[in-house]
């Protein structure tokens, strides 16, 4: 097995081809995480929408004005306003040969309308890695969360907790616990995603694009299989 933490280890493989890299799976299944670690070996940019929306919150955008009472509510943002961020992101040029997508898309209708948006951007092929978990350990996942303030670094004080209590190991920045992370609203995002976004997973099924992962292991586990999965799509 190549070594997985390599940077720029498999850019040639998906680069050359222009690939739309979709991780699909319910909030805690290890999206982010995957993503960034599939953006770095694959030298393609990680598009979060949550991030995103995070983002304009932060800077009091009318966007983020919208979006603020959806996401602590645990709802999703309407179709809408999503796709018209997320082709304004993409249609910058770090985007050009292709990207990571986690936490888009999220709906049917945005799946449609990421087909128009690839087709437009001339990019090879779509990639649907569906990550896994079974429902108990996606609460112990959310509710252990960290992020890292400044890099975004993700940890989990129960399987993978930073050497100091509170603080990134890369650059000392604080660690935030995202306030959707709490068990009140924990319940309505796992039902959103249970009525809004689980069907897409039939849905790429059908188009022969999904891979499933065994997303119950550790994080590194999780990385190799998905390694693999990507490293082998030279071949399609
Ligand atoms: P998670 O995947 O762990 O739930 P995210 O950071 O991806 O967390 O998303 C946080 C919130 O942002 C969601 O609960 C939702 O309100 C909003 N959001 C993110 N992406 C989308 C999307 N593609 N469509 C609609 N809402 C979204």
């Amino acid at each position: 097995m190549a070594d997985v933490t390599a940077d720029g280890g498999g850019a040639d493989v998906l680069r050359g081809q222009g690939c739309a890299v979709i991780l699909l799976g319910p909030p805690g299944a290890g999206k982010g995480t995957q993503a960034q670690r599939i953006a770095q070996r694959y030298l393609l940019p990680h598009l979060s929408t949550g991030d995103m929306f995070r983002d304009h919150i932060q800077r009091g955008t009318d966007l983020g004005r919208k979006a603020k009472p959806l996401m602590e509510r645990g709802e999703l943002v309407p179709d809408a306003i999503v796709l018209g961020m997320v082709e304004d992101r993409i249609s910058q040029p770090d985007c050009e040969r292709g990207f990571v997508f986690d936490g888009f898309p999220r709906t049917i209708q945005q799946a449609d309308d990421l087909e128009g948006i690839c087709k437009r951007h001339k990019l090879g092929f779509t990639i649907v890695l569906y990550l896994v978990v079974n429902p108990e350990l996606l609460v112990r996942r959310l509710t252990g969360r960290r992020i890292c303030k400044a890099s975004g670094h993700i940890y989990n004080v129960y399987e993978r907790p930073p050497k100091r209590e509170g603080f990134c190991d890369l650059d000392g920045s604080e660690l935030i616990h995202r306030a959707d992370d709490s068990e009140a609203v924990i319940g309505e995002r796992l039902s959103a995603y249970d009525r809004q976004t689980q069907p897409l997973v039939e849905y790429y099924k059908l188009r022969g694009l999904l891979s499933s992962v065994d997303a119950m292991a550790e994080a590194d586990t999780v990385t190799k299989s998905i390694v693999g999965i990507l490293d082998g799509a030279k071949a399609f």
